[in-house]
């Protein structure tokens, strides 16, 4: 029996469950009385839900096919105002003096009309842009129009980088130069004398602090980028002997992305909130504080430090990080500054939905083996066959070995012409016998052998789709980031197949066989039967993580959504 079959009749609260949809989904997701998936991009208190299989319906009728990407602009719009809001109450609850600006970095999806929702949902707000590169700042410019909306700039910067940066504050932009390596200071000072602009220059730092997750890379003490305590002094001074001092405005740290503990994204803002308080005592006027980004999201819904997850609210991050700075400022009596945060996947997470069907399945066959061997059966197969017979709870990892053994023994045999076909069919007809037996003996285990961890997904059945996983899920095979995937429909009905799933357009290793699971990770998903005369969707509920300097095609489909 799988984890379905032992909750007894099926319903869509087992399906909620099973899924996970009510962790994950936030409250922007959930299922309908008649078991397909919803969308309600205003939570709980919006205008109506809408089913996800009605979207594909409207798709398939205008002759579209499978996979597509469908974007809710109302779940960005969402998100941008929950975050702000969030903020803004912390600041209002703690009597904070300064104000909130939050950027979305480009990087975390460049799509020309991914930024144009941004910004234009986050106009209310004074939403920004953070960019990284010339393309990005050209790309920034061309939608940005509130000059009340910060513009950081990161990353490398050469002379064309920055003199559209400049250009950018003649227009009255707000826009910073984040210097991240030394050198950087003095080309910005050498073009903002030549175009006569007085550029706002921000300074990245390198905190001692360090923090758990997958992609916290770019923080910390040894990260290629920000400036040591001495760089950061050494350009104080070099500012003031050029009479630039008033340019310094805004301090900058990126701790990584996907920070699952809120001890050390405290930890971090009280230690940068101790910089920015020296750096005014050194005389430098400032004004912002930038903490990067970092604010996770719970892919697996289970509220904890776990990597796919997070111990923290949005609410509760918010109240940290203005109490942090706070408390820091206080004591020193600096006055509060605007709080800038880089959020970028809180920001477009959820909002993507990646729709595929199911093509076809190879089904894991149950193997039945008879109870005797004849006398005639070679020793070989005879051994292997007595393992079958000897399985225990407690013997699972010998038997496990000794199958493999002897099942590669009898190959060998083969190949030599020791045995027949017919022979060799049989002892795989055992051995796969003895692989089911192993994997549900070890359902019973609280602590299975780390060998046997993934033989659920060794006799898993193989479900076949085209989802194109390597162009559209970067995360999941570069760095095992895990997304929430489940069935669009039939939740009413118990999944009695466990899957792995197989993308047809790769030919490699395309599988996806690592499934979200509460606080934990399972080998495979269970899934309905594929009935080859019924459509069977499964969607992907993610988000994509560009890497700077790393181009990604997508040759799926993407359909804007805008529900009323
Ligand atoms: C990638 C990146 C971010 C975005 O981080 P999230 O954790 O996705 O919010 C913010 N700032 C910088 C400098 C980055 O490189």
């Amino acid at each position: 029996m799988n984890k379905a079959e032992l909750l007894g009749r099926w319903t869509k609260e087992k399906s909620e469950e099973l899924y996970g949809i009510k962790n994950w989904g936030a409250g922007y997701f959930s299922i309908s009385d008649n078991g397909e998936v919803l969308v309600n991009p205003y939570k709980d208190n919006g205008p109506a839900a809408v089913s996800l299989m009605d979207i594909i319906s409207g798709v398939r009728e205008r002759g579209l096919d499978m996979p597509v990407l469908l974007r809710f602009e109302n779940l960005l719009d969402s998100q941008i105002s929950f975050l702000n809001n969030s903020f803004s109450e912390a600041m209002h609850k703690l009597n904070y003096k300064g104000e909130y600006r939050g950027v979305y970095p480009i990087k975390v999806n460049q799509q020309q009309q991914v930024v144009e929702e941004v910004t234009r949902f986050g106009q209310r707000y004074h939403h920004g842009l953070e960019v990284g590169s010339k393309a990005e700042l050209v790309a920034a410019l061309s939608v940005m129009k509130d000059k009340e909306a910060c513009l950081i700039c990161n990353g490398y910067k050469d002379e064309e980088f920055i003199d559209l940066g400049l250009y950018a504050v003649k227009m009255g932009f707000k826009c910073f130069f984040v210097i991240e390596i030394p050198g950087e200071l003095d080309i910005v000072l050498e073009r903002s004398r030549a175009l006569g602009v007085k550029p706002n220059i921000g300074i990245r730092i390198k905190l001692s602090a360090k923090a758990g997750g997958h992609w916290t890379e770019s923080g910390g003490d040894r990260s290629i980028f920000g400036l040591n305590m001495s760089q950061v002094i050494s350009m104080v001074d070099t500012l003031k002997a050029e009479g630039m001092l008033e340019s310094l405005k805004l301090l900058h740290y990126h701790l990584g992305s996907q920070i699952p503990n809120i001890r050390d994204i405290r930890s971090a803002v009280l230690e940068a909130a101790r910089v920015y308080a020296e750096l005014v005592k050194e005389g430098a006027p400032m004004g912002y504080l930038d903490l990067g980004g970092g604010l996770a999201v719970d892919y697996d819904g289970s509220n904890t430090n776990y990597t796919n997850s997070r111990n923290y609210s949005v609410e509760e991050y918010c109240m940290d990080i203005v109490e942090a700075v706070m408390t820091t400022l206080d004591s020193s009596d600096v006055p509060h500054p605007v709080i800038v945060t880089e959020s970028g996947r809180t920001t477009v997470a959820y909002h993507s939905v990646l729709i595929f069907n199911v093509l076809d399945t190879e089904k894991f066959e149950e193997h039945d083996i008879p109870d005797k061997l004849d006398e005639n059966t070679s020793e070989q197969i005879k051994n292997l066959f007595d393992v079958n017979k000897n399985i225990t709870l407690k013997n699972i990892q010998e038997c496990y070995n000794d199958a493999l053994y002897y099942r590669d023994e009898i190959r060998d045999m083969f190949k030599h012409g020791r045995i027949s076909l017919r022979e060799r069919a049989f002892s795989e007809r055992i051995f796969w016998n003895t692989i089911n037996q192993i994997a549900k003996e070890k359902q019973k285990l609280k602590n299975a052998p780390p060998d046997l961890e993934d033989i659920e997904s060794a006799i898993a059945d193989i479900y076949y789709c085209n989802f194109s996983l390597f162009q559209s899920i970067p995360d999941s095979w570069a760095i095992d980031q895990l997304f929430p995937i489940m069935p669009l429909h039939r939740l009413l009905e118990l999944p009695k197949r466990n899957a792995v799933i197989a993308d047809i357009t790769c030919d490699c290793d395309g599988k996806i066989d690592h499934f979200i699971d509460l606080h934990d990770v399972r080998s495979t998903l269970p899934l309905h039967e594929f009935k080859s005369d019924q459509d069977y969707y499964l969607g992907v509920f993610w988000w994509v993580h560009i890497r700077r300097h790393l181009g990604t095609f997508t040759i799926y489909l993407e359909i804007q959504i805008l529900l009323a």
